[in-house]
């Protein structure tokens, strides 16, 4: 049990229980009733559509303030259709860009832009700049290359060893580590399951959840069943503890319609699911992965397919 925690798109606090009902997993929330003054306010775009297969007349990001501090980034349709969804959050001493894109596109110049105006707005000359990824997949990491060189930056290895030492993971994956930005604390919990290095990022200022390729809107590929289940179960720890108001992943594979998906190389996806999700999807995830006590076989539910992959 815990207090203050927040359902999706409502800022009432409630307090959780999680329980077993004739075998199915299930959480209980009754609401505090009273509003929350602890967590920074943002607001989310009712789509998140990057177009179709034409570049022309298209930016090769579609760029989002969730609020001043926090910044959502998908890549255009036309230059790959992994679309996937990049993340950069502010704090007083250093901002941390999660992911850099799934390739053949400039991610340098957009994020330097947002940089800059961010700066202005503060009245600052620099700030210093982290590179970390949510996972070290190809369509997550491709434009790494363009950070190399630029002043300020640290990147953050893909290895499951580098990202444990720079985020101070003591025992990988029980452990969380901490990355303090200045007047800003995320929270780092080790999700191997998906691929090894998978991290999910909570961000203490919005009550937002990062959770990569691990929770979206989509097919959630699982290469390490038994990980991938331990991380499921560590992140619902999470949400009952914790006040979170979005669970943000890195793609959107689903469309509106409960348990139809765009299917994969899907460039125009003009009907896509809502990106964010929230703590009664991860806690029927969490039911679904359980009943299957290991033996995991593809699973179609409203709003994300279970996928396994074999070894
Ligand atoms: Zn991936
Ligand atoms: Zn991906």
């Amino acid at each position: 049990m815990a207090m203050g925690a927040l359902m999706k798109g409502t800022r009432v606090p409630m307090r959780c229980m999680r329980h077993a009902t004739a075998g199915v997993l299930a959480l209980a929330c009754t609401p505090l009733g009273r509003p929350s003054s602890m967590l920074q306010p943002g607001r989310l775009p009712a789509s998140w559509y990057v177009g179709g297969a034409d570049c022309s007349g298209t930016s090769q990001f579609r760029v989002h303030a969730y609020n001043d501090g926090l910044f959502i980034l998908r890549q255009a349709a036309c230059t790959n259709f992994e679309k996937p969804l990049l993340y950069l959050l502010f704090g007083r001493d250093r901002a941390l860009l999660l992911d850099t894109g799934a390739g053949g596109v400039d991610v340098a110049t957009p994020i330097d832009t947002l940089i800059r105006a961010w700066l202005l707005h503060h009245g600052r000359a620099s700030i210093a700049l982290v590179v970390a990824h949510s996972h070290a997949h190809s369509d997550h990491i491709a434009g790494d290359s363009q950070f190399v060189a630029r002043s300020g930056t640290t990147i953050v290895g893909r290895d499951t060893a580098s990202v444990r030492a720079f985020f101070g993971i003591t025992q990988w994956p029980k452990a969380r580590g901490v990355l303090d930005l200045g007047g800003r604390l995320l929270d780092v919990i080790p999700i191997p399951g998906h691929q090894a290095a998978s991290i999910a990022i909570y961000d203490r200022l919005t009550g937002v959840l990062l959770t990569g390729d691990t929770f979206y809107p989509g097919r959630l590929y699982v290469r390490d069943t038994a990980a991938f289940a331990e991380s499921i179960d560590r992140l619902v720890e999470f949400v009952i503890d914790h006040p979170v108001v979005h669970i943000l992943g890195a793609h959107i594979e689903n469309k509106r319609t409960p348990g139809r998906d765009y299917p994969e190389g899907t460039v125009d996806q003009p009907e896509e699911h809502d990106l964010d999700l929230g703590r009664t999807q991860l806690v029927e995830l969490d039911s679904v992965v359980r009943a299957m006590r290991g033996r995991m076989v593809r699973t179609v539910r409203p709003d994300f397919t279970v996928w396994p992959l074999s070894p």
